[in-house]
């Protein structure tokens, strides 16, 4: 399905929120590098699944109604093997109903483990006065304490990606820190400038949280991503 067939069809079931799968397509064609991610609707398919894209893999439960998956035990990463993965499945499933005995759960979504990157977040929020508005971070514990985030109002060019990933406090991890790679900025850089883009010519869309993206030496991954659309 293309990226406005799935916002057409959550329009139609009066839903705001898309999934993870969803919301990966969706910025997959806005050109935003995201693990490929594939829906299993039962244990035999995320076996299946996982065998075709290849340990070790992540599971993830798959519901509307769970946003917060880790929260409710709906994430394995690092699974090996066909007996890890059918584990991973049914430990997902039952801890996911008794988080929300309520939930609507599609399934679970299947993808590959992406090698560790540094952390980012990124992600774009709809300010009242200002509209559409582009954020960019580092990641993990850290960083959500510190709230080291750089906005810019939609749209940016290149050259406002630049000053984003340069006036972080936090922008040392980026450069390289004690052994670890340096972050390829210009990938970073490209993809929110392709994240503006996106939400100034897509109507409807209140909020984009990709987090974590994992940076590497050569390009970035999205691992997880969330889409709220608008109300109205
Ligand atoms: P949550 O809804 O709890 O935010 P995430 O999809 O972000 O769930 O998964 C939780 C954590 O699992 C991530 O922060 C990341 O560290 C790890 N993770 C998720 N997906 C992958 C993946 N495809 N490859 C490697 N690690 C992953
Ligand atoms: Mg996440």
């Amino acid at each position: 399905m293309t990226g406005s067939k799935i916002i057409e069809k959550a329009r139609q079931e009066k839903r705001t929120v898309l999934t993870e799968i969803e919301a990966k397509t969706i910025l997959g064609e806005a050109g935003i590098n995201c693990t490929e991610t594939k829906l299993a609707t039962t244990r035999e398919e995320a076996v299946a699944l996982s065998e075709k894209i290849g340990y070790p893999v992540v599971l993830k439960i798959s519901s509307v109604d769970i946003t917060h998956k880790s929260d409710a035990g709906g994430v394995k990463v690092n699974l090996a093997d066909q007996t890890e993965v059918e584990k991973g499945f049914d430990e997902i499933m039952t801890s996911c109903r008794a988080a929300f005995p309520d939930a609507d759960i599609e399934g679970v979504a299947v993808q590959g483990m992406a090698k560790i990157g540094t952390e980012i977040i990124m992600g774009t929020i709809k300010d009242p006065s200002f509209g559409p508005v582009v954020m960019f971070g580092l990641g993990g514990i850290l960083v959500e304490v510190l709230k080291d985030v750089a906005f810019r109002i939609v749209p940016i060019e290149k050259k406002d990606a630049v000053a984003m990933t340069g006036e972080i406090q936090g922008k040392k991890l980026l450069e390289g820190y004690r052994g670890q790679d340096p972050a390829d900025l210009a990938c970073l850089q490209d993809m929110l400038v392709r994240l503006s883009d996106f939400v100034e010519k897509t109507p409807g869309i209140e909020e984009i949280d990709m987090n974590p993206v994992f940076a590497y030496k050569d390009g970035a991954a999205v691992v997880d991503a969330r889409i709220i659309l608008s109300a109205d």
